[in-house]
């Protein structure tokens, strides 16, 4: 079962900024909210909208009373639109039905809404059919995109929307967040706030990492590794961190590192051959983002045949 931090209360800043504009009616016709994996970026569109659909405007939060209120909890407010894909490619139908919808007038009376979850997984042909909408905005139209990697957006949709960033807590501020602090150690950052604090994000990481270090161990079938890349869109990050880790338990800091699940591969390469490794994780992290799924698959495979070349000179 997921468990996420219940109340993420490092948004209430930005919260506090959004209920500023609104209540000055600057609030931007189109929102980008970025953070890392699971900071608070979908909750913080859905407080929004929920706010901005809400007719009761004497309240810092939406009511949770008004007509539009009950709509909402009971999902059938006609003034929302949410696209939520998950990890799969947003395609342009969708956005076009978002663009159609602007194009009516509310129901209701008062705001229209569209959130489009995960961005950054919009197709080219989708990005291109919302840039039309970004540019011509329908009155009383809200749109917010939320995103986890804002690289991956094209420059003229970023551009084009207010950014707001969402910054969770670092340092002692973010282990203190941290419930099960068995995966934590002392290089733990942000980047990792996934896995820090959702537990089924914390499932994947551990198996991922013992069929990582089982494979990095005899170089045996790779297919279960495989099957683990595509199931979880963080896995190349978890590569690329095994091998920041190795290189830094070899540099001093094994103590420091002693709850890395690497840990028991700390000997069996050298430095050398963990900086070629840690280097074409890298690469091969950036360019797959901009793959489709047989790319990032034949990416993937290349880069394992790499690293077990490499490892086992
Ligand atoms: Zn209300």
């Amino acid at each position: 079962m997921a468990h996420l931090i219940s109340s993420k209360s490092w948004l209430d800043n930005n919260k506090v900024d959004l209920n500023a504009k609104i209540n000055q009616s600057v609030l931007p016709h189109a929102l980008l909210l970025k953070g890392y994996a699971l900071a608070g970026q979908d909750e913080l569109a859905v407080w929004l909208a929920n706010k901005l659909l809400c007719t009761d405007k004497s309240e810092f939060d939406a009511c949770g009373r008004c007509k539009s209120c009950l709509l909402l909890a009971s999902k059938s407010h006609p003034d929302i639109q949410i696209i939520d894909n998950g990890d799969k490619t947003i395609g342009v139908d969708l956005v076009r039905q978002a663009s159609q919808f602007f194009q009516k007038t509310a129901q209701l009376g008062q705001n229209k809404v569209v959130i489009i979850k995960s961005s950054e997984y919009m197709t080219e042909a989708a990005a291109n059919a919302l840039l039309k909408t970004l540019e011509e905005p329908t009155q009383n139209s809200f749109l917010l995109l939320t995103c986890n990697d804002a690289d991956l957006l094209l420059p003229t949709i970023i551009s084009r929307c207010s950014q707001i960033q969402i910054q969770p807590p670092v340092g002692q501020e973010l282990a203190d967040l941290v419930d099960d602090k068995s995966i934590l150690h002392d290089f733990s950052n942000i980047n990792q706030f996934a896995e820090l604090t959702d537990d089924f994000t914390k499932q994947a990481y551990l198996e991922f990492n013992q069929q990582l270090i089982l494979w990095l161990q005899n170089f045996a079938d790779y297919s279960q590794l495989m099957t683990l890349f595509n199931n979880n869109n963080q896995s190349l990050r978890w590569l690329v961190d095994c091998f920041h880790q190795l290189i830094r338990m070899q540099s001093g800091w094994a103590d420091a590192l002693s709850s890395h699940p690497a840990k028991l591969l700390q000997d069996k390469y050298t430095t050398e051959q963990l900086w070629q490794c840690l280097h074409l994780a890298m690469q091969a992290n950036k360019q797959i983002k901009l793959l489709t799924q047989a790319n990032k698959n034949f990416t993937i495979e290349a880069l394992l045949v790499d690293i077990e070349q490499q490892l086992q000179k």
